[in-house]
């Protein structure tokens, strides 16, 4: 989730600031449970092979160290949320977090079998991030509310969705804000 990627940036995925809550929501939860946050990035040099005036289809975004390549500060990635740059080399690009990353040796490393999984855009490179953890041999959860689509073709963001259940991805729909749902609550009686 680039500033790129939001509305108002050089590559925009319609209601992309949308996947900002729920993502919130989930990295407060992961983090009460001392669980890790990875956050994938676009990291492109200034003639990167996807732009079109380097033989791409796509206008410059998300050029390394430039404004439109940072997480937008409304995303709460904590401190030590570990950062995977992808497509940084000018004549390669990358969908998927997983080329070209090291990202699953990473994973391993650190002892995860599991990832939940939002961000943008679904029938992109969410869709190959997903196809690849799984193809890897992760499992994977879908924060498909956490999640929005291009939609090149309309209804582009449910294929996607329903290709990654069909590799072995589960769905998830997101709880509530951690704050409304107290871990211990007691129920009432009067
Ligand atoms: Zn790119």
């Amino acid at each position: 989730v680039q500033l790129d990627f939001l509305p108002g940036g050089r590559l925009p995925v319609p209601s992309g600031d949308q996947v900002i809550g729920p993502l919130n929501t989930a990295i407060v939860q992961f983090r009460a449970l001392g669980l890790p946050v990875y956050a994938t990035r676009d990291w492109h040099p200034p003639m990167h092979c996807s732009f079109k005036q380097h033989g791409g289809t796509l206008p410059p975004h998300c050029i390394a160290g430039s404004p439109g390549a940072a997480f937008p500060g409304e995303l709460a990635l904590p401190p030590d949320a570990i950062i995977v740059s992808k497509g940084t080399q000018a004549g390669s690009d990358a969908y998927s977090g997983f080329e070209g990353t090291g990202m699953a040796a990473m994973l391993r490393e650190a002892g995860v079998a599991r990832l939940f999984v939002g961000g943008l855009a679904t029938d992109y490179c969410v869709l190959n991030t997903v196809t690849d953890a799984l193809q890897e041999g992760f499992g994977v959860v879908l924060l498909t509310e956490a999640m929005r689509g291009v939609n090149l073709q309309a209804g582009d963001d449910e294929a996607a969705i329903a290709t990654m259940i069909e590799h072995g991805a589960a769905p998830c729909s997101m709880p509530p804000p951690a704050k409304a749902r107290p871990r211990h609550a007691q129920p009432r009686y009067r």
